[in-house]
């Protein structure tokens, strides 16, 4: 495929390793959770398309691009590379479609109201089998069982992770985790 080859080129060997395995892991829960598997396999693949580009040329791009820096990504960019990831793939790798952008888009924070592929490729990203940490294979575990329940289960670690590292939380991030909380608050309201 062309699109893996162009990849290839612009990232290193193991962040290409490790797009291949978020790719397969996304066509496997897009299966499962009956989403558009070609969306799921070009969003897995390309999610870190923008990884390899740092510093002044990040931000220079961003200018580019028109895409607005927040206050955290200022301070923290790291972030950067699903918002210019998102414009690099429509851009270099003629993506259009709008759901494989938003995913790419999202895939480090989160954000509220996410779509089944967002929260796909953002589960994909964290429990790909080149993962590693205590723990992986619960959430392993959950992501065919409930993606909510492994969506939230994701967010925490990475709340907690954040904070005890002293950095800096996204408001995506927490915006992700309260609407799907309060999507389930509200939902036991209407039960009763
Ligand atoms: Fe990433
Ligand atoms: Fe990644």
């Amino acid at each position: 495929y062309e699109m893996t080859n162009k990849l290839k080129g612009a990232v290193t060997k193991k962040r290409f390793n490790h797009s291949i395995n978020v790719m397969n892991c996304a066509v496997e829960l897009a299966k499962r959770y009956e989403v558009d598997v070609e969306k799921a396999a070009i969003a897995g693949l390309l999610h870190d398309c923008a990884k390899s580009i740092k510093g002044d040329e990040a931000l220079r791009l961003c200018e580019k691009f028109n895409i607005k820096l927040d206050n955290v990504t200022r301070f923290q960019p790291s972030l950067l590379h699903g918002p210019l990831g998102s414009k690099i793939a429509e851009i270099e790798y003629g993506i259009s479609d709008r759901e494989i952008l938003s995913a790419i888009y999202y895939h480090t924070t989160g954000c509220e109201n996410m779509s089944l592929l967002d929260k796909i490729v953002y589960l994909a990203d964290y429990i790909e089998p080149g993962r590693r940490f205590p723990g992986i294979e619960e959430v392993r575990k959950i992501a065919v069982e409930n993606i909510d329940d492994a969506i939230i289960m994701t967010l925490n670690r990475t709340i907690n992770y954040v904070i005890q590292r002293g950095g800096l939380l996204h408001p995506n991030t927490v915006n992700a985790r309260n609407f799907i909380m309060i999507e389930r608050l509200a939902q036991r309201q209407g039960n009763n």
